[in-house]
């Protein structure tokens, strides 16, 4: 096979992430040997079970929760749908309210506009400029009705790290069910559910180095939740199908793992992300950050260079093997900027011209400084264009 010419430097891992050589090992006895079906009875299928059995005891003990807590999902995406389906409809009785924010990954905002036209209704709360909800808001927009709070961990796009323990409280307080996306805080931020105050929270393998397809989601013991996959009854009749073994040992093992180097990673996160912030702002005039300027990811660069199409300096980027994205889209020909960075407040001006650049274990101080060697040049370059 042809080498690519280039190496591919890779500063997406907000998108996903590869898989750890450690993780892969542990998976292969379940993708090659172990293939019984663990709801059988006899040695196949009791060696799958006893592997999930271990799995959902590390993940268990990787989020401060109980092992019956965890639940096996394919991934983010239906973690929060079962969450917040769940608990809307498990709570019908007692409301049809939810509050979420306007930054939301379209896996929950579309949830909750899934559950309109059953009769449910959502607040979609306003953020600061940081990309910050303020818990006071959160506790005015509670009604008699309010049976759901979703808000995210951290923020996919532009890092921003919601303070999620006070509302919490506020949840707790009001009898209401508050879920968190976790899913770009796995393997970034500490994660406990009792410090967090959480009732569910949805995770995502291949954001901390697993694989793709399978996620968690935590639902604290008494959280009332109505099933939205039924069937054989697996993971406790809360979510059924035949379980993706090697998919969850996958998990566990990225997470115990990621937990284990928490603390250096994100210390060398943030190292990375800061010298490339450093060079930017040393190298390129006009160019803005987005979201908050200290409570965000350590591994997430989201900035706007004005007057730059961040699709074009993401294929210019692609041309020098840097891997990367944009909070804009191209839609029929035209650039929509991210519903994040709308809600921001950003002028579409900037909100087209951002990149986000998000680090990994794998990144290395000689790659960070090729792409500024690169970066400042391609938006000059698209800056002339753009004058002409
Ligand atoms: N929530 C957030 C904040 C995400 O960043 C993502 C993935 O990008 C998801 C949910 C969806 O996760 P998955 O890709 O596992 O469905």
């Amino acid at each position: 096979m042809e080498q690519d010419a280039i190496e591919t430097i890779y500063l997406d891992h907000a998108a996903t992430t590869p898989l750890d050589p450690r993780v892969v090992e542990a998976m292969l006895p379940y993708l090659r040997d172990h293939f019984g079906n663990p709801s059988s009875i006899y040695g196949l299928g009791r060696a799958t079970r006893a592997a999930i059995d271990r799995a959902r005891e590390e993940v268990a003990q990787a989020l401060g929760a109980r092992p019956t807590e965890i639940i096996f999902t394919s991934g983010g995406t239906e973690s929060d749908n079962t969450a917040i389906r769940g608990v809307a409809m498990a709570r019908r009785a007692d409301g049809n309210h939810i509050i979420t924010a306007a930054t939301e990954h379209h896996a929950v905002l579309h949830a909750c506009a899934w559950l309109e036209p059953l009769g449910f209704e959502t607040t979609v709360l306003p953020v600061d400029r940081d990309g910050r909800v303020d818990p006071d808001e959160v506790e005015r927009a509670i009604r008699p009705t309010t049976t759901l709070i979703t808000l995210m961990y951290a923020n996919n796009e532009i890092g921003t790290i919601q303070p999620l323990a006070d509302i919490g409280r506020i949840a707790r307080a009001r009898g209401v069910t508050f879920h968190t996306d976790a899913v770009q805080a796995g393997g970034a931020l500490p994660i406990d559910v009792d410090a967090l105050g959480a009732d569910l929270l949805s995770l995502s393998a291949h954001k901390f180095y697993g694989p793709k397809g399978v996620g968690v989601l935590y639902a604290r013991r008494g959280t009332p939740l109505l099933p939205q996959q039924p069937g054989g009854g697996q993971e406790r009749g809360r979510r059924s199908g035949t379980e993706n073994t090697a998919g969850i040992v996958g998990l566990a093992t990225a997470l115990t793992l990621a937990v284990g180097s928490l603390e250096s990673d994100a210390r060398h996160y943030g190292r990375l992300r800061d010298r490339l912030y450093d060079g930017l702002l040393a190298q390129v005039p006009d160019v803005t950050l987005n979201g908050h300027p200290t409570e965000r990811l350590p591994n997430n660069l989201n900035v706007s260079f004005r007057g730059v199409e961040g699709e074009s300096l993401l294929l210019n980027l692609d041309m020098h093997g840097i891997a990367a994205s944009s909070g804009s889209a191209c839609t029929a020909g035209s650039l929509d900027p991210s519903h994040v960075l709308t809600a921001i407040g950003l002028p579409r001006e900037l909100a087209q011209g951002s990149l986000r650049l998000s680090v990994g274990r794998g990144t290395t101080d000689e790659q960070a400084d090729r792409v500024l060697g690169v970066l400042p040049a391609t938006v000059a370059k698209l800056r002339n264009l753009a004058a002409v």
